[in-house]
């Protein structure tokens, strides 16, 4: 079991490495069970953050699917700018599928929200469902829920598990707070 310790940067540890492991043998059995029947799945991968989650989340869904990813960014450093840019100009071909958004976290609402408008408007999908990790109870700005959610966390910038502060600390295998002396004033 990892500790603090072993990372001098972190605050504290949020969610080791098994606890969600254990909560993704859940949510791929919700997932396995509601899209059983429901026709051609294509799951979107919301790039970088959601890089871990999806693998082993998706590794223990059984199902056929396909895979495409999304690169969108509203963060500089620690705090949302509000802007959701698109890094990419073609959106996957998604008509007439069934469609999963993965991301690793929901905070104000406006990725996810930005997001499900786009592909509703310009992709003609049957349906689209979404999942994170993390749900930060916090207030939205826009209003959205997740179907699918690991864990509910407090409203607190967390890195690792995929998710960054200035492009570091995804690879960590766990979720954790960054001390105050490692985030820019
Ligand atoms: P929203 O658009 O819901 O405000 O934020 C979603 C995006 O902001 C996520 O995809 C993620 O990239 C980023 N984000 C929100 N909260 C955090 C956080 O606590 N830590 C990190 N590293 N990114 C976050
Ligand atoms: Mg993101």
């Amino acid at each position: 079991m990892s500790s603090a310790f072993s990372y001098p940067y972190l605050e504290k540890i949020l969610i080791h490495e098994t606890t969600i492991l254990r909560r993704l043998d859940e949510l791929a059995w919700e997932i396995t069970r509601d899209f059983a029947d429901r026709g051609d799945l294509t799951v979107i991968a919301v790039m970088h953050g959601s890089l871990f989650f999806v693998a082993d989340l998706l590794r223990r869904v059984q199902l056929p699917l396909r895979i495409e990813t999304l690169n969108v960014a509203s963060y500089d450093g620690a705090a949302s700018t509000g802007l959701i840019r698109f890094r990419q100009t073609e959106l996957p071909d998604v008509r007439g599928r069934q469609v999963l958004v993965l991301d690793d976290i929901l905070d104000s609402g406006q990725t996810l929200h930005a997001i499900c408008s786009r592909l509703q408007a310009e992709c003609a999908p049957a349906a689209i469902r979404t999942g994170v990790l993390l749900n930060k109870v916090r207030p939205r700005v826009v209003e959205v829920a997740a179907d699918y959610v690991g864990f509910d966390i407090g409203d607190e910038f967390v890195v690792g598990y995929g998710l960054d502060y200035n492009g570091e600390y995804r690879n960590l295998p766990l979720i954790g707070s960054l001390r105050a002396e490692y985030i820019a004033a």
